[in-house]
């Protein structure tokens, strides 16, 4: 019965267009380093399992050159909005295929608003705490550079997850320590911010003030790879955002993109170098 539930789930959801659907026990996903006050029970309270989603980014949407804004912004931020769209659209439609067999499911989006202070390490395409799910579900990893990396697609997909008080088998970690390459640095060396040291291990090794500059769009509006110090040097550099804007016309002007169309991710070298899940030459 619980077999036949999971499978169900597991064809319904590729059939409306997930690349990946896994399931996470629910211990195993509480209070996770990526996402300490993360609790499923929170969400549902008899909750049994946690259901990870992911979906691919179209072939090349991640490698728009990065240098020319405008593609940038025109390519992959449409993109980005409709894949984060779809996929929590379709967690919606799995949440209602449980409710009408009688159990109860709730949808943790694509950027269900957590709590930053309680988060470790990077969000750049992944929010921590489907990282944390997706690994438990038997996805993939997290490598080096705080990414999710799928033996499909590498980093190149987004997230999502519900919490559940159906009965389902967990597929548990099965692919941690299989999906990173050894030695493979190409996405960390591509970080203009310098958010990820080697010196440590995920999530431990990331400097979110540092990311922050690249995806809240430093870097493309100043033109300054760096960040300022007292951005990097802040408790929360989102707490700068108000006043960088009215300084410096070109960063209000791209975060405007935001209030247009909805926010996005405006540096994504990393997951654009990180050669996991790409076609060898
Ligand atoms: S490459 Fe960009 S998105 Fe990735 S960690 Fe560095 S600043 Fe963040």
């Amino acid at each position: 019965m619980a077999d036949d539930l999971k499978q169900e789930l597991i064809d319904y959801g590729l059939s409306i267009g997930l690349d990946g659907i896994g399931i996470a026990g629910v211990d195993a996903v509480t209070n996770p380093p990526q996402q300490k006050d993360f609790d499923p029970s929170d969400l549902v309270s008899d909750v049994k399992a946690v259901i990870a989603l992911m979906k691919a980014f179209p072939e090349g949407v991640l490698e728009l050159d990065e240098e020319d804004t405008y593609t940038f912004l025109t390519g992959f931020g449409p993109a980005y909005l409709t894949l984060e769209r779809e996929l929590n659209y379709i967690g919606n439609k799995i949440v209602q295929l449980l409710i009408s067999k009688g159990y109860d499911a709730k949808l943790i989006e694509v950027n269900h608003p957590f709590n930053r202070k309680e988060q470790v390490g990077g969000a750049q395409l992944h929010q921590p705490y489907h990282k944390a799910v997706a690994t438990q579900a038997g996805l993939g990893e997290e490598g080096i550079e705080n990414l999710f990396l799928t033996p499909e697609f590498g980093p190149r997909v987004l997230l999502a997850s519900i919490a559940t008080n159906a009965p389902l088998e967990v597929d548990g970690p099965k692919l941690v320590n299989k999906v990173a390459i050894e030695g493979d640095r190409a996405g960390l060396e591509a970080c203009p911010t310098s958010a990820i040291s080697e010196d440590n291990y995920p999530p431990y090794n990331f400097n979110r003030n540092r990311c922050l500059w690249g995806i809240m769009g430093g870097v493309k509006s100043a033109g300054v790879d760096e960040p300022p110090y007292d951005w990097t040097n802040a408790e929360d550099a989102m707490d700068k955002i108000d006043e960088y804007r009215s300084k410096y016309v070109k960063f209000d002007e791209l975060l405007e993109w935001d209030k247009a169309i909805g926010w996005f991710p405006k540096c994504v070298a990393c997951s654009n170098m990180c050669t996991v899940g790409k076609e060898e030459e």
